[in-house]
């Protein structure tokens, strides 16, 4: 679809192409689409010169003598093309324009969503639909902007894409601007500041002028004409970069949907209270979860270990009972019988499973809750039991570590258990498939020193 630098480059074309003609004759294909009536069009445009060509909004004006403005909006894949009158008519076509000179100039709508007013020149500014148009950002004030973007409901995103508050953006820049403020697209409006809306207001200029310098972007649906091609796709930093490193933390880009818009931004350096950055990290039992959850929780990372939540559960005397009812113990007195619920789980894999089936969806709730009371902006989970979880569905980025055999029994001994029914409690977790969802696969084998070396690699874990 077309966004303001594109309509802007069809009105600079348009410019050095039909400025000053004289319009003999206009066939309307399709009378739908001039909305302001095609008989009252055809007549009134007859012998009329077009004398200036202007652009409001994503709205194109052809000024025409005699006091008279055509408004054409493009809306999905509006075209304008020129040659001579003789020239065969396109199934697409909407209407052609016979100039003077044998000329011609058609425009063509393969989705017929565009449309065409007769207006007069002095009422143009007076009377829908340019007064339905906001300001251009290089006209907008961010204290009336964060106003009226304050009252919306909505997400961030959709926020940009009204046209009536901020003229310009579509679903390719409002993607560009978000990147480039850092905001999140499901920022919710009422949570926005001052400065927000300044840097919303700065980069959306910065982001269009530059657009508009580079000829706009020919990507699928939008050709200005046959043999002009924008250069502005290739100064894209977000729209259509899904997957790719972002250019800041070289985190690969994501994808979500906002308001039915697919929408490209980087979970890493577009986040805030409410949209946090969720690093997970998982791996068999001794593999070293901690040591990386400890580095994040250094870089600044909200830590919360799974098996550390489950062990606060275990305190509740309600739970503890169900715990004890599951395992067939009766470990209430000093807490739970740590030894003896451990040889349990290693050995009957009908009592772990139900201990899972009870003790894991709690976990994971407190986990969450216990997240968004932290109000952090990254988060990192230890969680040994990720895959198919609710934590799982709200990660950003899955850190999957491994250790040697050797050095899990090591572990596990220094922390005075039993390596063999300690081990056993991996079971029989599909660790390969945790591992190929993985965004990092980190060993542990290493010292500490060298752990940190290896993560240290990684922008976003910084
Ligand atoms: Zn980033």
């Amino acid at each position: 679809m077309p966004e303001l630098p594109e309509v802007e480059t069809v009105r600079r074309m348009l410019e050095n192409e039909v400025l000053g003609k004289r319009i003999e004759h206009v066939d309307v294909f399709r009378d739908k689409n001039v909305v302001t009536g095609a008989e009252e069009f055809k007549e009134a445009v007859k012998g009329k010169r077009i004398e200036k060509m202007g652009r409001v909004g994503k709205f194109l004006i052809f000024h025409l003598s005699g006091g008279l403005a055509l408004v054409s909006h493009l809306r999905m894949e509006g075209k304008y093309y020129d040659g001579s009158y003789e020239d065969p008519v396109s199934k697409h076509e909407i209407l052609r324009f016979r100039f003077e000179d044998g000329s011609r100039l058609s425009y063509l709508d393969t989705r017929k969503f565009g449309v065409i007013y007769l207006k007069k020149e002095d009422e143009l500014m007076s009377a829908p639909p340019l007064t339905e148009v906001g300001t251009e950002p290089w006209a907008t004030d961010p204290e009336a902007l964060l106003k009226a973007y304050r009252r919306k409901k909505g997400p961030l995103k959709e926020a940009l894409l009204d046209q009536g508050i901020m003229c310009g953006l579509g679903n390719i820049y409002a993607d560009e601007v978000l990147y480039a403020t850092g905001l999140h697209p499901l920022k919710r409006c009422p949570t926005l500041t001052l400065d927000d809306a300044k840097r919303i207001v700065e980069e959306s200029s910065r982001i269009l002028k530059m657009a508009i310098e580079n000829g706009g972007s020919t990507i699928r649906s939008y050709h200005p004409k046959e043999g002009m091609d924008g250069r502005m796709q290739n100064a894209l930093k977000a729209y259509g970069m899904v997957g790719h490193p972002c250019e800041r933390c070289s985190f690969p880009l994501a994808k979500i949907r906002v308001g039915g818009r697919g929408t490209t931004y980087c979970p890493h350096c577009q986040r805030d209270e409410e949209h946090p950055f969720v690093v997970s990290v998982t791996g068999p039992i001794a593999s070293g979860k901690s040591s990386v959850g400890r580095y994040l929780e250094a870089n600044g990372f909200r830590r919360i270990d799974l098996d550390e939540v489950v062990r606060e559960l275990y305190q509740d005397p309600a739970i503890l009972e169900e715990v004890d009812r599951i395992l067939g113990l009766s470990s209430k007195e000093n807490g739970l019988d740590r030894k003896a619920a451990l040889e349990i789980l290693a050995n009957d894999q009908k009592k772990k499973s139900e201990l899972e089936a009870y003790i894991h969806p709690l976990a994971y709730e407190k986990a969450i809750e216990e997240a968004a009371n932290s109000h952090a902006d990254k988060l990192v989970y230890e969680v040994p039991f990720y895959l198919g979880s609710p934590i799982e569905e709200i990660t950003n980025c899955l850190i999957y570590v491994e250790a040697s055999q050797e050095n899990k029994e090591k572990r596990i001994l220094e922390r005075g258990k039993n390596p063999e029914e300690a081990l056993a409690l991996n079971g029989s977790y599909p660790w390969l498939e945790a591992k190929a969802k993985a965004n990092v696969v980190i060993s542990t084998n290493g010292s500490i020193d060298d752990l940190v070396a290896k993560l240290k690699a990684y922008q976003y874990l910084g």
